[in-house]
């Protein structure tokens, strides 16, 4: 799941939040079966565009995924609600569910502004909220991580989405082929 930033990052300057790569690392648990998947489960069609090139760049960066994995995925989709118990000091701004035979991603909707909280979902930050959740849901990816490196999986959005987003998702891919490799291996 990413989170919105809470208030007490959200205050710093942003010259701090630029080097604040974590405000709160956290390990969550993405097979709870407590959390009821949406009755109309579907790939919406806004959407659809990002996990196909998800599924491409994981194959061109030599880790694929999985023909079962794949079948398994039933739905990309906007939510009105996200309701997980498990983070008091932040809105949850997208999440990815695991369980037996069903992957499925949720996004808040934004509002008629394109925010979500004060965060503007434009196509760099829905792309990377989609590939931070595909990370989860198609690679098996769990927790956060916390460095510069690899920051498409930290728990919040980085500011430098906007400054090299090639990087980013290059980092990304090349994290996961290490995972993939050795998987003691932590980013
Ligand atoms: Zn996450």
């Amino acid at each position: 799941m990413l989170l919105l930033r809470p208030s007490t990052c959200f205050l710093l300057p942003l010259w701090l939040t630029l080097v604040l790569v974590s405000c709160g690392e956290r390990r969550v648990n993405y097979d709870s079966t407590s959390y009821a998947p949406p009755s109309n489960l579907h790939m919406d069609s806004e959407l659809q565009g990002y996990f196909d090139s998800y599924v491409s760049d994981a194959a061109a960066a030599g880790v694929g995924i999985p023909d079962e994995t794949l079948q398994e995925f039933k739905g990309l989709m906007w939510t009105d609600h996200i309701d997980i118990k498990n983070s008091p000091d932040a809105t949850i701004l997208c999440h990815c569910q695991r369980r037996h035979g069903l992957r499925f991603v949720e996004l808040l909707k934004p509002n008629a502004e394109g925010k979500v909280g004060t965060t503007l979902v434009d196509d760099v930050t829905l792309k990377v909220m989609v590939y931070h959740e595909l990370g989860h849901c198609l690679h098996d990816f769990s927790g956060h991580t916390s460095g510069k490196s690899a920051a498409v999986m930290n728990s919040y959005l980085q500011p430098a989405r906007y400054f090299d987003l090639d990087g980013l998702l290059r980092d990304h891919f090349q994290m996961l082929k290490k995972v993939q490799d050795n998987p003691s291996f932590r980013p």
